[in-house]
This record gives C-alpha cells, sequence and structure tokens, in this order.
C-alpha cells in the first residue's frame, strides 16, 4: 500500500517556533493539554498549502499527546457547498489524519454567537450601522489617517437590540445594516476601527439552510469557536497576524469558557503554482483543466489522482518545516520528495509509449517464454514476476536511430543491445513504408544469452525495454508537466497567460506489460527508463490510462547545488 501512514518515520526531533512555543506552555504550566485545530473554510478542494497546515496542526497534537479538531468554518453561505465538505474529509484522512469524534461547524455556534453578539451590545460593546460597505471604507481611514466615526455609532442600547433582533428576523435587506464592534476609529491597527461582527446576508447555508439571514464574520467567529473548542494553540497563517489584537478584543470582552492564543506561521508558496482559491476555482470553472482533480491541479485530490503517495507529501510538509517569513519553495523539492517515496516502494514495470515494432527473424515462430524480472531493485521483498517473450515486441521508437552517432548506445543497424531481463539482440533489417517511414525492424537474437549476460564475457553498452506484441496491452499514457511555465505565474500579467500549453501530452496507443492490468486506480508503479505512474479512473476494459507522476530525473539535487555556490 503506497499510502500506509505508517510508512514514514515517526516525526520525532521536529523543532519549529510552534513546537517550542509549545513546549515552553506545557513546561511552565500554562496548559495541561495541547489542542489544535484544522479550520478550513468549505468553498473549495483542498491544495498542497493547506496540507501543510493540517500537518502542523495534526503533527503537533499527536507529537504533545493532544487532539486536532476538524473545524469548517463555514461562515459565508454565498461561496459554501456540500460537495466541498464531503472533499475536504476525504483529502485530510486520506493524508493519514484523524480527527477522531471531534468534527465541528462554526455554523453550530450561530445561536451562541448570537448570543455573545446581543452581549456586546448590552456592554455598550457593539452597534448597529446603517452605512454602506463602501462608506464604511470610506470611513475607516488609512495607514496614516485616522478613521471618522459612523453617525449611527452612538445608539442607544435599546435601539441596537431592536435593530440587531429585526436583522436576524429578516426585516432589511442584504447590505442594508451591519453590526460592528465598538472599539477604536483611531487606532494604529486598521481591524480595530469598529470591525464588522455580522452582516445581513439571505443567502441558503448547506447547514442550517434558511435559518439565519444573518451571519458572523471570519472575525466574530474564530477566535470564539476556537474558546468553545477548548482549542489551546490556534495557529493560523501569517496575514492573521494584524487580526490577532482583534482576536483577543473578543475573547477578552466575550464571558467565553476559554482563552486560546493565536500563533501565524508562513503560508506555502511554490514555483510554477498557484495556490489562491480564487485562482483554482477559475481554473475549473473556465474549463483551464479537467477539474478539481485535474492531475495537474496543486489540490490534495489532484496529487492523489496523478500518484502523490500521502507519504511524500507529509515528508514534504516536514522538509519545508514551520517559519515566520514567507518564503517560496521550488517546486522540484516537493518532486524529490515524491520521487524518493516512489523509488523505494514502487514496483518496476516496462511499458513502451511511443511503440516500434521489431520481429526476431532467428526466434522461432508460434515460440513463446517467461523471463523473470525484479518487481524492486530498492526493495528485495518486492520479490520478481514472469514476463512473456515472443518472436515480436515493441521497443520505443526513440531507441532506434538508422545513422546512430558514437555516443548512442541504444539500437542502431548492426548493433548489439540487451533487452532487459531478456537477450541480446543485433539489428540486422529496417522496413519502411512508401513514405519513408520507418515501420518495423529485423533482428537477430543470441540464445546464450538468456537473462541478459552472455556467457562468453561481451558487453553491450546499452539496455533497453520492450513489451511482448502477442501479450502487451494497450493504453494512453498521459505525461503532465507544470501547468504554468512561469515560475511566478501572473508575475508580468494575467497568470493564465502563462499557462503551459503543454502541461499535458497524451501518448496515446502506449502498449504495456500485461501484468500493469492488474495495478489498482492510484496504485504507483515505475515505467522502466520513463518514470512513475498510476493508473487513471478514466480506464475503461478496453484501455487502460496511466497517469505521470513525476519523470526519473531529479532537477532537486541541480537547483541545491546552484544555491550552494
Ligand atoms: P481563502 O483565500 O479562501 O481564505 P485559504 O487558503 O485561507 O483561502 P482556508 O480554508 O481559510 O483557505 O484555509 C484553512 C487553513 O489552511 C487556514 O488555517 C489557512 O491559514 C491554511 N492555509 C491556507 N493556505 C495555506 C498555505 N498556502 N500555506 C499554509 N497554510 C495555508
Ligand atoms: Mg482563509
Amino acid at each position: 500500500m503506497p499510502n500506509d501512514p505508517t510508512d514514514t518515520a515517526p516525526e520525532e526531533g521536529v523543532r519549529d517556533f510552534i513546537r517550542d512555543i509549545i513546549r515552553t506552555d506545557l513546561d511552565e504550566g500554562r496548559t495541561d493539554g495541547v489542542v489544535t485545530r484544522f479550520p478550513p473554510e468549505p468553498n473549495g478542494y483542498l491544495h498542497i498549502g493547506h496540507a501543510k497546515s493540517i500537518c502542523l496542526n495534526f503533527g503537533v497534537a499527536a507529537e504533545f499527546g493532544g487532539r486536532c479538531h476538524l473545524r469548517f468554518d463555514d461562515t459565508n453561505p454565498v461561496k459554501e457547498e456540500m460537495e466541498y465538505i464531503d472533499s475536504i474529509q476525504e483529502d485530510v484522512r486520506w493524508l493519514g489524519f484523524d480527527w477522531g469524534e471531534h468534527l465541528y461547524f462554526a455554523s453550530d455556534y450561530f445561536e451562541q454567537l448570537y448570543d455573545w453578539a446581543v452581549h456586546l451590545i448590552n456592554e455598550g460593546k457593539a452597534y448597529v450601522d446603517d452605512l454602506s460597505a463602501d462608506e464604511i471604507r470610506e470611513y475607516r481611514g488609512t495607514l496614516t489617517k485616522p478613521g471618522t466615526p459612523s453617525p449611527y455609532r452612538d445608539r442607544s442600547v435599546e435601539e441596537n437590540l431592536d435593530l440587531f433582533n429585526r436583522m436576524r428576523a429578516g426585516e432589511f435587506s442584504d447590505g442594508e445594516k451591519v453590526l460592528r464592534a465598538k472599539i477604536d476609529m483611531a487606532s494604529g491597527n486598521i481591524n480595530l476601527r469598529d470591525p464588522v461582527l455580522y452582516r445581513i446576508l439571505k443567502a441558503h447555508h448547506p447547514r442550517t439552510g434558511d435559518a439565519w439571514r444573518i451571519y458572523p464574520t471570519y472575525d466574530f467567529t474564530h477566535g470564539q469557536s476556537d474558546a468553545i473548542e477548548s482549542i489551546t494553540h490556534s495557529i493560523c497563517t501569517l496575514e492573521f497576524e494584524d487580526h490577532r489584537p482583534l482576536y483577543d478584543w473578543c475573547i477578552e470582552n466575550l464571558p467565553v469558557p476559554s482563552r486560546p492564543h493565536q500563533y501565524e506561521f508562513a503560508r506555502l508558496n511554490l514555483t510554477f503554482t498557484v495556490l489562491s482559491k480564487r485562482k483554482l476555482i477559475q481554473l475549473v470553472t473556465d474549463g483551464h483543466v479537467s477539474g478539481w482533480d485535474d492531475p495537474r491541479m496543486p489540490t490534495i485530490s489532484g496529487m492523489r489522482r496523478r500518484g502523490v503517495p500521502a507519504a511524500a507529501l507529509r515528508d514534504f510538509a516536514q522538509k519545508i518545516g514551520v517559519t515566520k517569513s514567507n518564503a517560496t519553495v521550488e517546486v522540484a523539492m516537493l518532486e524529490s520528495c515524491i520521487r524518493d517515496h516512489l523509488n523505494s516502494h514502487a514496483h518496476r514495470r516496462m511499458a513502451v509509449l511511443d511503440p516500434l515494432k521489431v520481429v526476431i527473424e532467428n526466434y522461432p515462430e508460434g515460440q513463446e517464454e517467461t523471463l523473470t524480472a525484479v518487481n524492486n531493485p530498492e526493495d528485495e521483498r518486492a520479490g520478481t514476476r514472469e514476463v512473456p517473450f515472443g518472436r515480436e515486441f515493441f521497443i520505443e521508437r526513440a531507441d532506434f536511430m538508422e545513422d546512430p552517432p558514437k555516443k548512442f548506445f541504444r539500437l542502431g543497424p548492426g548493433r548489439e543491445v540487451r533487452l532487459r531481463y531478456a537477450y541480446f539482440v543485433t539489428c540486422t533489417g529496417v522496413v519502411k513504408d512508401e513514405a519513408g517511414n520507418i515501420t518495423e525492424l529485423r533482428c537477430t537474437y543470441d540464445p546464450e544469452t538468456r537473462g541478459g549476460n552472455a556467457p562468453d564475457g561481451r558487453k553491450v553498452k546499452g539496455t533497453i525495454h520492450w513489451v511482448s506484441a502477442a501479450h502487451g496491452i494497450a493504453a494512453d499514457v498521459r505525461i503532465y508537466d507544470h501547468l504554468f511555465n512561469n515560475e511566478t505565474p501572473g508575475a508580468d500579467g494575467d497568470y493564465l497567460n502563462d499557462m503551459n500549453p503543454d502541461s499535458l501530452v497524451v501518448q496515446e496507443g502506449a502498449i504495456l506489460e500485461p501484468s500493469l492490468a492488474d495495478f489498482g486506480v492510484g496504485e504507483a508503479v515505475q515505467f522502466e527508463r520513463q518514470g512513475y505512474f498510476c493508473a487513471d479512473p478514466d480506464r475503461t476494459p478496453d484501455k487502460l490510462v496511466f497517469n505521470r507522476t513525476v519523470g526519473l530525473r531529479d532537477s532537486w539535487a541541480k537547483i541545491q547545488a546552484k544555491m550552494q555556490k
């Protein structure tokens, strides 16, 4: 099983500033346990950036003997869908994490949050504002200019209670009124200039239906949800650093049952990749990709379909670490983690992507035999298999040259090569069609070289892979490359202009070793000399479809060497 969570080493001795904070909190008795949460908004599929956050939150909880909640931050019904709620749970589980019974929805707290909003109104710390969204923005001021109080800021408690109640009852239309905290319109932190706590949204919510006509904002929901769930360390990304004073203000000014703290870490950015949900949604809805799980997408479901093992993603998350400064990680580093994992776990098979037929003239017609092939040279326990061989077989078109240069160690007229696990063969003839295209090769084999070695000790420079013509099975092979050909998509304008036109090349009519029919969807395999692949669910009984996960060549080592220079 390529995705067995136990096949990565336990994350012993991982250190970063978050883990240091937690260790100190435990040592100094500020908390007696660790409770974290992963809080996705169900407005899209999870991507590799989320995987970083999942590995961090579930990882530290496990390391310190605590627990991690999965909480849906479902406060914006306009963008949220059940499909996303389901996919997110599937993806977190697939990554190897388990929230046990701790599945929560912010929408479960709507009644409590409403009561706390009323509490603030009663304390004179919140008011109903009639300014429009544009006016609120105008009045808010800028970094260099203090804000201006709304003319509605000093409404009486009674009037505010009445209006807020009527907002809930649906008496006003979207945007007509909001509830705002009354904090400080001159604060140096714009988030404290009377932030909006509730807005009117007459939208159907995937879980609460039409019960609510007003919805709390992220800022009014998140910390209080943390407090309800007794979260000790609320870990989020750096863009929320400026929101922390507001997070703390809410906790300090409400009768919440616990006092969580927020910590911020740098979000993951990857070269040649977009991770903004808005852009990912656009790629899907405008049909630039086949769906959220298109194997070129940086989504967890896309990577899973592409054949990326969960263990490789966890390993990647651990390698990039957790820091407080934003940086962009080379996508080659991710690919290197994937390749490392597949190299030790994936079985090897032979597959000819661009077939050229070869006939062995001195091999008896109608004869067949099976040869023994090693499943994984990196792992003896993977054993061996039998591969059928006969008079006719296919090789890769690129493994033959009619007029080869000296350094070409593959097949050419009069040249001898080793067929992997089989025999030495020598090319004796080239068959062409009327247009001059090579349609077939003729060769002879040396029966003494069965298994791939000559008893007389003679050597050949090249070993090529092959598939028996009588036994091979047909497949389309999808060769994927980066979805964008700009290291920073959109750096020079619209990111869509940076889409790589060759991000998917379908190699139709590939011929595979027959045992590849037994590979399950998503199960990793190395096509010898080509790369790592897995079967795609698009396959039919007549034709298999394989996705290339990554090629064999590691560009990461080269990049690292360059960086060290
Ligand atoms: P949006 O732009 O819609 O807010 P988001 O990417 O922040 O999207 P959320 O569903 O709010 O999506 O994210 C859930 C959690 O994942 C949050 O705690 C967020 O900080 C974290 N997260 C999101 N993107 C990344 C990223 N690129 N790197 C690390 N963590 C991330
Ligand atoms: Mg977010």
